[in-house]
């Protein structure tokens, strides 16, 4: 006969299993199955932060996937209605900079060379070639999407909504042309915003020249100001030098001033405060060059000079800093540009014409040393920003860009912030203060493959911006047919005429910030301005042929719009958070999303951060075979989402180990039930188990507390609080009911089995969001033989959650309490578990008392009595991890106060010292036994073991040995569960006979003698 359950292999190949999982739930069609179940149903709307299309699958990536889909699938079971659609982010300085390195072209120039048409199309090769990858990848990942119906941000549709959002920005009067000093990448020919240095690795530690240079004073011969700088090349374009007005600045003997704060071992010939060095002229140090001969350089006063580094004179060049720029209009000072939009010095700058900033540097402090300008050179460590692209470091430069002026609408976007629940919180104070200090939206880039602006600036002042695609038809004067995609370069050759002096006006060249294409999602895919529906309409210019996406109408718009919930790395508040968050306000006066989950930073296990170059990165698809989808998974969603998460090999294997337990158990049921003909029915775990034994009915409600517990996890958006009651779980029923019940499967007791089943069952249910494979599989195994189950975990919806009993989990959570700390006192004794004891002594723990024979057999004591245990020593010392935070400065006083013995015991277990009352978890407590005692106490439990051992301990201590000793050959010997033998103890332990018959009993013995030397066992 066949049996009852398939039987389990000693422990899950993890990754042959998922693949197995995978294909049946290809075959059968599991997630159109689970959406047919809750069409129709509450709206859960989830809006996906698209991935950057540039790559395959990233560890770091699959975190945030993994929490998408745990939710998801959560909110799946309890019969939401989701759109499951994933994002995919198509254009930007990503892209176009790994295209380029593939192409092998190194700057702009190259670029327009190679040709823009064929640069758009690699580009979008290499992101149908990333989509693809990212989507088998997160297949993988087991993350349930509606593959297919993906959204690409180079969409036409797409880059349209942008276009109208700009537009409406630009009739506001908020859309303006700035000419401000920025940062800079020479590499990409791009300025940076804001936002984007926000970046992880945009500040790196790198070696920069520090010269200190001297300015002669043209009317105080001999004497100088003198200034300290870390860029050389910023000194051609200095024209002034800034002084704190309040500050005292000293004059060195050989006539050189500084500020004094500097240089207090110094002495000075004269002192005098900032201000009265103010409007003195001085030679600059590169005058002989044409830009710099015509200025006039002076010494202006600065509220701002810092005392912290350098000289407390500050050389000032506004076309190359942005405070120095800030000042420029203040003081209304010349702004010298020295480098063009590579890095390059302009013609202008004679002998340093063409140079980069860098190649600059050495010959810059040549020069200076030999006209007597430079008073020392060396080198100096700081954290300086690079292209969060490239890694080019970056410049200021003057310029014009195109922004979105902030001001008008910083007060709704901080009232829209307060509407959005964040996880954790302080992530939505981190974008209070940003919203709050954040400059304008700086959202033009010099670059090629991305959002073209659709800004018409005419030479006569006209500014248009177009708001549509139509429009653009109906406005253009040439070039509309050959328009493939709105892009460059096509877009740039549709010229529209002016309507003020009616000449033909190009296109800006410029293209926008790409978290311009990300924070319109929320609108271009829920077809926020569209009168009808089009099916099978989102593919649109360069998405043409890649989705199959609907572009629905605004009916829709308004059914899912403003998400529920949507997650991402902190990181992004200042990116995808806020631009989404900004347009949305901007159009709606609403925030986009009504909760959001953030999560920290991924780190190696080491703590690390993760680089390519370090060996310490981990391939998704590397994990996938070595550790699998579902401890990936399980990693990730241990991790409290204000920590970094430190992932890695080490913790997958602490995982599988836990998750060995959950199978072993699993494994334990199949065994005997298949050995004593027993199945489940449905209904054993729609109405749940009846007719049960006290530990029976303590097991159903430890399942309802589970159910419970993963419940309020999953609601406050927690996957850890998920994870450890779910690890406390199968902790409690393979290391409390499995072993408190092995006799009564022995016995084929069926209300054991039923009770276990019921407890696995469930509980498979709690995460099947979380670690979807496994549980899916051990659903299928456990519940086959029920003819109306359905057939995988994720079409069984979420489980009644039933109010659990709280006093009985009380009270044997105190038995097991009890129990642990009995093992704890074995083990600081060094008395092994298998050696009877005459005595065990339980202080506190009074629920417990109806435990005796329970706690008895655990602990292999004879006997238990409940009283006051006699201590001879009580150490106290405090809990740091929760009095710390609790007492603050006034841990210390606490602390010596227990160190002293200054201390009075509280009833309930806790104690009293200096003023403060303790609670029992907020103290650690050392009790020393009276002699021949061992003692352990925890939260006001006290338990004392007596260690005296006497013959007929020390005999039942050598059974107890022989019955393991058995029981693993048995093991090791393949017999069945249910085998029989014949057993022979050595004679040297004939003295063991007298208790032949328990011998017998655990061994499964039909016979025990004693003969030879060594122990034998046969099948009888
Ligand atoms: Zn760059
Ligand atoms: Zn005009």
């Amino acid at each position: 006969m066949a049996p009852i359950f398939s039987p389990f292999p000693d422990k899950p190949d993890h990754n042959a299993l998922e693949l197995e999982i995978l294909e049946l739930w290809e075959r059968q069609g599991t997630f159109e199955k689970l959406r047919e179940l809750n069409r129709g149903g509450p709206k859960f709307s989830f809006i996906d932060g698209p991935v950057t299309a540039n790559k395959t699958l990233a560890v770091h990536t699959a975190w945030g996937r993994t929490l998408k889909d745990v939710f998801q699938r959560y909110k799946a079971l309890q019969g939401f209605d989701q759109r499951y659609q994933n994002g995919f982010d198509c254009q930007g300085l990503w892209i176009e900079v790994g295209v380029e390195r593939e192409l092998g072209l190194n700057s702009k120039r190259e670029i327009e060379e190679f040709g823009l048409a064929e640069f758009a199309r690699k580009c979008r090769e290499k992101v149908i070639w990333s989509a693809t990858e990212l989507t088998r990848g997160s297949k993988r990942l087991g993350q349930w999407m509606d593959w297919g119906n993906d959204y690409f941000t180079f969409s036409d549709t797409n880059i349209e909504y942008i276009w109208s959002f700009l537009r409406l920005m630009f009739e506001r009067g908020m859309l303006y042309k700035g000419h401000r000093s920025t940062e800079w990448c020479p590499r990409c020919g791009t300025s940076i915003s804001q936002h984007e240095l926000t970046q992880t690795g945009v500040y790196q530690v790198r070696s920069d020249p520090s010269l200190y240079v001297r300015f002669p004073l043209l009317d105080r011969p001999g004497e100088s100001v003198v200034v300290w700088t870390t860029t050389p090349w910023t000194l051609p374009a200095n024209v002034a030098a800034a002084v704190k007005p309040d500050v005292e600045y000293g004059l060195r003997a050989n006539g050189e001033w500084v500020a004094t704060a500097r240089y207090p071992d110094e002495s000075f010939t004269r002192t005098v405060l900032g201000s009265e060095l103010v409007g003195l002229r001085y030679r600059g140090a590169f005058d002989e060059l044409a830009p710099a001969a015509e200025v006039e350089h002076r010494v202006i006063p600065w509220e701002e000079v810092s005392l912290e580094e350098g000289t407390g004179i500050v050389h000032i060049a506004p076309g190359a800093g942005a405070e120095d720029f800030e000042l420029s209009r203040v003081h209304d000072l010349p702004v010298l540009t020295p480098v063009d939009e590579a890095g390059r010095f302009y013609d202008s700058y004679g002998w340093l014409h063409g140079l980069s900033t860098s190649e600059a540097a050495d010959q810059i402090v040549g020069r200076l040393a030999e006209t007597g300008f430079l008073l020392e050179a060396g080198s100096y460590e700081h954290r300086y920003p690079h292209c969060w692209r490239c890694d080019t470091a970056l410049i200021w430069r003057v310029t014009d860009d195109w922004l979105i002026a902030v001001d008008e609408l910083r007060d709704s976007l901080l009232d829209a912030n307060a509407t959005v629940e964040w996880t954790p919180a302080y992530m939505g104070k981190r974008m209070d203060d940003w919203l709050r200090n954040m400059g304008d939206w700086n959202i033009s880039r010099r670059r090629y493959y991305g959002l073209p602006l659709p800004i018409y600036e005419c030479s006569c002042g006209q500014v248009t911006v177009v708001g549509s695609k139509a429009e653009l038809a109906e406005r253009a004067m040439s070039g509309f047919d050959q328009l493939e995609e709105l892009r460059r370069p096509w877009v740039d050759d549709v010229p529209i005429r002016c309507e003020a002096c009616g000449a033909d006006v190009r296109r800006i060249p410029e293209v926008g910030d790409v978290w311009l294409d990300a924070g319109i999602v929320p609108f271009s895919t829920l077809g926020w301005r569209n009168d009808e529906y089009v099916p099978e309409g989102y593919a649109t210019g360069a998405a043409k042929g890649l989705t199959t996406a609907d572009l629905p109408d605004h009916s829709y718009w308004e059914q899912w719009f403003p998400a529920d919930w949507v997650s991402e790395m902190r990181e992004q508040i200042r990116l995808w958070f806020y631009s989404q968050h900004f347009m949305s306000v901007a159009l709606t006066g609403r925030a986009p999303y009504q909760r959001v989950l953030g999560y920290e930073k991924m780190l190696d296990e080491n703590g690390r951060e993760m680089h390519g170059s370090w060996g310490n990165m981990i391939d998704a698809e590397d994990a996938f075979a070595r550790m699998g989808a579902d401890v990936m998974r399980w990693q990730y969603c241990a991790q409290p989402p204000n920590q970094n998460l430190l992932f890695g090999f080490g913790p997958a294997h602490e995982i599988k180990r836990k998750l060995l337990t959950l199978w072993n158990s699993c494994k334990f049921l199949v065994d005997y039930a298949n050995i004593e003909g027993w199945a489940p029915t449905w209904d054993d775990l729609a109405e749940g188990p009846r007719g049960l034994d006290p530990l029976d009915r303590w097991l159903v409600a430890r399942t309802d507390a589970l159910v419970a517990e993963a419940t309020a996890g999953y609601e406050s958006w927690l996957t850890v609080n998920v994870v450890r009651a779910y690890e406390s779980f199968v902790d409690d029923v393979s290391n409390w009911y499995i072993r408190r019940s092995r006799r009564r499967f022995w016995d084929g007791d069926e209300t054991a089995l039923r009770a276990l089943w019921y407890a696995l069952v469930q509980g498979l249910r709690a995460v099947g969001p979380l670690m979807p494979f496994l549980t899916d599989h051990l659903w299928r195994v456990l519940t086959a033989p029920c003819a109306d189950a359905p057939e995988s975990v994720h079409l069984a919806g979420w489980p009644d959650v039933n109010e659990p009993d709280a006093a009985l989990l009380a009270e044997i959570g105190e038995l097991r309490r009890v129990v642990e700390l009995g093992r704890r006192a074995r083990a600081t004794a060094g008395v092994k578990l298998r050696q009877p004891l005459r005595a065990l002594v339980v202080d506190g723990a009074s629920s417990a008392r109806a435990h005796a024979d329970e706690i008895a057999e655990e602990l292999r004591v004879d006997e238990v009595s409940f009283g006051e245990v006699e201590a001879s020593e009580l150490r106290v010392k405090p809990n740091l991890r929760l009095l710390g935070p609790k007492l603050g400065p006034e841990l210390g006083v606490v602390r010596a106060a227990l160190g002293a013995g200054d201390f009075e015991e509280l009833a309930d277990g806790g104690f009293r010292a200096a003023g403060h009352e303790l609670a029992p978890d907020e103290v650690l407590v050392e009790r020393r036994g009276k002699e021949g005692w061992a003692v352990a106490a925890s939260d006001g439990v006290t338990v004392a073991l007596d260690l005296e051992l006497d013959a007929d301990l020390l005999l039942r201590g050598r059974v107890y040995d022989l019955i393991h000793t058995v029981n693993t050959m048995r093991k090791e010997a393949g017999l069945e569960l249910t085998d029989r033998i014949r057993l022979t103890i050595p004679e040297a332990d004939g003295d063991l006979l007298e208790h032949s018959d328990w011998i017998a009993r655990e061994t499964l013995a039909v016979s025990v003698e004693a003969a030879g030397a060594e122990i034998g066992i046969s099948k009888a």
